[in-house]
Order: C-alpha cells, then sequence, then structure tokens
C-alpha cells in the first residue's frame, strides 16, 4: 500500500535546497523513521491534516503536544483573530497577560508568581538560571532521557550512566558547560541520592520531566517524585519541574495536582516550566514559582531574562482560550475514553499478528514500544526495535494515520477526535501489524 505522495518529494528537495535539512526542527524529519520526505501539510482541521497532494491523514502529533483541542479550533481561531485586529504586539503590559498568568495559577498552585517567555526552551533554561540565583550554586541534576528543550545546560547527556558528570549531546557545548550537569537514571532514587551525595553541596536544582513524554510516556514509580523532592530539599537543592508536555495535558492542571499521584504537598516543585498547550498553538513559555524564588528576576532581583514577544497578545489570547475550551467539563474523561478504545484496539491487534508490543498510557495520550518488556527508564525505551517502529510508522502513514516519526514520541489525542477515528486507526493498526508480520 502506497499513497502518492509526490509533491511533498518534490517541496522536500526544494526544501533542502534552502534550509537546512529541509525542516525547521529535527524532529520533524524522518530520519528515524527510514528517511524520505516529511509530509508537507496544506493544512490542519480539527484531528485531521490535508497534505499538499490532497491526502487526509488522522493527527495523532497534535504539533507535538500544544494542539490539544484539534486544529483551528473555532473559538481559538476568533481569540487570536481578535488579538490581532488589535495589534499582534504592543510592548507594554496588557490585561490579557494577568488574565492567563490567573488561570495558571489557578489550576498549579505552587506558582505564586509567573513569568511569559516564547518557548519551552526558554522557559526551562531560565528556571536553571533563578535556581542558581537564589541557591548560589552552579550544578544540576537532570534525568537520563529527560528532554528539556535545546539550550546548552540541558542538551547533556541524555542516557549517560548514573551519576557521570555530563558529555554534551551537541557539538558547539563547551564541556566547561557539560560539567555542570549530572545526569542520573529517571525512576530510580538510589542514583539521585548517590550524585547529590557527591555534588549536593553545589547542586542548584534537580530537574526532571515529572511524568515523562520524551521516551515515550512514562509515570514515575510510586514514591519517586516525594522521594526526588525530599532528597534536593534536604541537600539544599531546588526542585524544577518541566511540565511543558505534562501541564494541562492529562487534566485541568499538572503533574503537581494530577489525581493519579498522592500526596501533592509533598511532590510541589519550587519553580516550574510550561510551553505548548498554554499557548493554544501560538509560540509561548511561561515559568513559575513560589514568591520568594520568583523575586529573584528582574527588575525586582539579579537574575536578567528578557523578551520582545515575551506575552503577545496573539499568543496569550490563544492560550486564554484553549484553556476556556478545556475548563469544560467531561473534556479530559472523552479523550481518555477513545484512548483506552484505541489502545486496546492496538495492543489486540499487535497480539493477533504476534508483534511484541507494550503501550504505556496516561488518560489520552500514550507511546508504543516495540519490546515484550515493560519501560520504565530510558535505558528501557532505548532497548526496543527502532526498526520495527519505522516501519509500523510508515504502514501507517499510507493508511492515513500521521504519528510522530520518532519511537520515543507520544501519541496525543484532541477533543476533537472521534470513535470513528479511533475505529478507522485501529483497523489501520490490524492491517499495518499484519503486513509487517510477513516482512
Ligand atoms: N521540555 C519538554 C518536556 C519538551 O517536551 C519540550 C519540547 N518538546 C521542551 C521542553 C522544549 O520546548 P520548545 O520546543 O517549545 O522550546
Amino acid at each position: 500500500m502506497q499513497m502518492n505522495r509526490s509533491k511533498s518529494e518534490q517541496y522536500y528537495a526544494e526544501a533542502l535546497e534552502h534550509i537546512v535539512g529541509g525542516v525547521n526542527s529535527p524532529s520533524r524529519s524522518f530520519k528515524a523513521v527510514g528517511g524520505g520526505a516529511p509530509v508537507f501539510m496544506k493544512r490542519g482541521q480539527g484531528a485531521y491534516f490535508y497534505d499538499e497532494d490532497d491526502n487526509k491523514y488522522i493527527d495523532y502529533l497534535a504539533a507535538y503536544g500544544p494542539i490539544i483541542t484539534g486544529h483551528a479550533h473555532p473559538h481559538i481561531t476568533k481569540a487570536i483573530t481578535e488579538a490581532a485586529s488589535n495589534g499582534t504586539l504592543l510592548g507594554t503590559p496588557t490585561v490579557l497577560e494577568i488574565k492567563l498568568a490567573k488561570m495558571l495559577k489557578e489550576a498549579i498552585p505552587s506558582m505564586d508568581k509567573v513569568r511569559f517567555v516564547n518557548s519551552g526552551t526558554e522557559a526551562v533554561m531560565t528556571t536553571i538560571r533563578v535556581a542558581r540565583a537564589y541557591t548560589k550554586r552552579n550544578k544540576i541534576i537532570k534525568f537520563a532521557g529527560n528532554y528539556h528543550g535545546h539550550s546548552d545546560l540541558v542538551l547533556v547527556a541524555a542516557g549517560s550512566g548514573p551519576s557521570t558528570l555530563g558529555i554534551p549531546d551537541s557539538a558547539g557545548i563547551p564541556a566547561s558547560i557539560a560539567q555542570e550537569v549530572i545526569t542520573v537514571p529517571y525512576n530510580d532514587l538510589s542514583g539521585l541520592e548517590e550524585a547529590l551525595k557527591k555534588w549536593g553541596h553545589d547542586v542548584a536544582a534537580v530537574m526532571v520531566e515529572p511524568i515523562v513524554g520524551n521516551f515515550g510516556m512514562v509515570m514515575p514509580k510510586p514514591g519517586f517524585l516525594e522521594g526526588l523532592c525530599k532528597l534536593a530539599h534536604d541537600h539544599g537543592a531546588l526542585v524544577i519541574y518541566d511540565e511543558v508536555i505534562t501541564a494541562f495535558r492529562f487534566h485541568y492542571g499538572s503533574t503537581q495536582t494530577y489525581a493519579g499521584l498522592d500526596n501533592h504537598d509533598l511532590i510541589k516543585p519550587d519553580l516550574t516550566a510550561l510551553g505548548k498547550i498554554i499557548g493554544g498553538g501560538l509560540p509561548i513559555g511561561a515559568y513559575g514559582g513560589s514568591k520568594e524564588v520568583m523575586e529573584q528576576v528582574a527588575p525586582l532581583g539579579p537574575a536578567y531574562q528578557a523578551g520582545t514577544m515575551a506575552g503577545n497578545p496573539a499568543s496569550i489570547s490563544a492560550g486564554i482560550a484553549c484553556l476556556e475550551v478545556l475548563s469544560q467539563p467531561g473534556v479530559y474523561e472523552e479523550m481518555e475514553r477513545l484512548t483506552i478504545k484505541l489502545t486496546e484496539g492496538i495492543q489486540a491487534a499487535a497480539d493477533r499478528h504476534g508483534i511484541p508490543l507494550t503501550i504505556n498510557r496516561v488518560r489520552g495520550s500514550f507511546s508504543t514500544h516495540f519490546c515484550d518488556h515493560p519501560v520504565t527508564d530510558y535505558e528501557e525505551a532505548q532497548d526496543t526495535d527502532g526498526e520495527a517502529f519505522a516501519s509500523f510508522f510508515q504502514h501507517m502513514l499510507n493508511r492515513g494515520v500521521h504519528l510522530a516519526p520518532s519511537k520515543y514520541e507520544a501519541w496525543f489525542l484532541t477533543t476533537e477526535h472521534t470513535d470513528a477515528d479511533i475505529e478507522a486507526t485501529i483497523a489501520a493498526a490490524d492491517s499495518s501489524f499484519e503486513a509487517m508480520a510477513k516482512e
């Protein structure tokens, strides 16, 4: 089964002439799934994509998370249009910023004060600076396989062994910077404890994706976040939650308030980084935390952070509109109902065709790991069949289902997916597994 995507191929060849690698984010390339032209989309509507050859796809990419209400949601589109007609960028405060800040604070009570920036990368990068300013320490502990954007410090050592000092994952990062980052395994408190014992006196913060979204969806083991917060605080370090993916993904709030996790008081971070969903599909990031810590930030304190585009009315309006949609009763329950139906259907199809598959689901999102063991940390996520994922990805694409082109990325449902979409996706998976079983 091969769909005609000749226009995408043509445009990709042209893009390669002008845009480095033909894409504006490496995760959009099909390099990890056997190569070929990424699909050039003409438009998105609800749960669907339409490409330049007029093929239709059910979208589970959701633009890597932000598009939780589907493409071109009328309530969000109206908010953006109105904001644009009043001036896209004023360079002064507006009341819109107060409104979104209040909405975020209400949903995520560990944040007394908020600051808007333009991306998740910026949000995370600044939380680190603020933590360093507050603690007057230099080092950061992160967890293997957690992704925190592309700033120098956090591009270090996804995947290095326990408690080793970091080696950069990217060229262009000085060893002197990598030396400030310690990577330990996720879901394993002993590695963290060991690292804190050794370097704790100079650790400014422990940074974590509290529910992982970057080596599939992985829940913290019971007691992991609680232990992490206690260990960090016992050593005088701050806790930073990177909730760029997770905030408003599973419920109207964040991991810190998620009903699937107990003892919310004991898993409270000092700083939280946000992005994606809170911008309703326009560029945004935000960070926040306790009043005392946030008062490190200029103009109140010595930690400098600024932004020409920060808090622009279009992004803020889109974010408010998106949260308004998500605050309606039953929204998350319906996404979860459909996701349970989808994951059960995919698992049953894989079993039927003898394809080893582990699915990790957290409410309306999940990840598919081609393996016959559980996936609870980065090592287990790496130890999966990348070729099987690549084959599955290409088969699904040819059957009109668009997934993220990486075995480490999640599937995201939106408020616009329907039972019919789920049934069509299960049928596509069944036929893909059937084809894979013959390969
Ligand atoms: N943190 C996490 C957990 C992310 O998943 C991402 C992006 N996928 C980022 C930070 C960086 O966000 P952005 O791409 O908006 O810079």
